[in-house]
């Protein structure tokens, strides 16, 4: 069978890059058996003929209704698929949907009729915020940063901002490159339509929305630039653990350093 991606250079960078991303999330440890989900909105690849590709599943309910989704698509990891699958096999492990008329359903076009993320709903409310907003970010990532979950576990670290300023404060290109920071969400059960109403609230105000004892929630132009969110953090996760392992607190940035930064790079906060 004649795969999507042949003819579409555009389509097959778009794939290739998130095939790229799931091997870093496999070798960076963040993406144990099946774990983690990544959905791209492809719709500005999208041209008639794939418009006019029949259905390869049959019609599936979102759980929610998303009005600004309507003929929209999307590049779903499929549920159940490891990572470093889908890094090898992309179209294997993963499928493209088209989000139908009633904004509430939708069916699978291509290649095989492999099952979306059971978090398409949360992923997709987060689709449908985007763009209500006018936002050009096309991707949502979540993944298990080890070290970024292992700080969640540390109560004086789950005050507003208290983690991203620690974060910011390790090295200053997290500031420069992570200007929004870190919003953390408390503790709630996988999949729960809370964790995905709270997940779209925090990315209002944050780059990359924490997960208690779970994981991260990033969004970004592609699927790239969502992945560079989280790997920035997590290396100063990593910077003030390798200094705590040396016997004594980070001294970090000062407060002046980081408003000197703020000013020289024109950031948010
Ligand atoms: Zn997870």
């Amino acid at each position: 069978m004649k795969s999507i991606l042949e003819g579409r250079p555009a389509l097959k960078k778009e794939v290739d890059k998130i095939a790229e991303v799931a091997g870093y999330l496999w070798q960076k440890g963040w993406a144990e058996r099946n774990g983690g989900n990544i959905t791209v909105n492809i719709t500005d690849l999208v041209d008639d003929e794939i418009k006019n590709m029949p259905a390869i599943s049959e019609v599936k309910q979102i759980g929610v209704t998303l009005p600004h989704l309507k003929g929209t698509y999307f590049f779903c990891k499929g549920t159940g698929m490891r990572m470093r699958d889908l890094a090898r096999w992309p179209m294997d492990n993963g499928s493209i949907i088209r989000i139908l008329d009633d904004c509430a359903s939708y069916v699978i076009i291509a290649d095989n009729p492999v099952n979306p993320t059971s978090e398409l709903p949360s992923h997709l409310m987060v689709h449908n915020h985007l763009i209500e907003k006018g936002s050009t970010f096309k991707a949502s990532l979540h993944t298990h940063p080890i070290e970024l979950i292992a700080m969640t576990h540390i109560r004086k670290f789950m005050g507003k901002d208290v983690l991203t300023k620690l974060l910011w404060s390790m090295i200053p290109e997290t500031k420069a490159f992570c200007p929004k920071g870190l919003g953390i969400i408390p503790y709630e059960l996988p999949s729960s339509v809370k964790l995905a109403e709270e997940t779209v609230r925090q990315l209002d105000d944050y780059d990359v929305a924490m997960w208690e004892k779970h994981g991260v929630f990033a969004i970004d132009n592609d699927i790239m630039a969502a992945f560079d969110q989280v790997d920035v953090l997590n290396k100063s996760a990593l910077i003030y653990i390798a200094a705590k392992n040396m016997g004594a607190d980070p001294e970090g940035m000062s407060d002046a350093q980081m408003v000197e930064m703020t000013k020289a790079f024109n950031l948010p906060k």
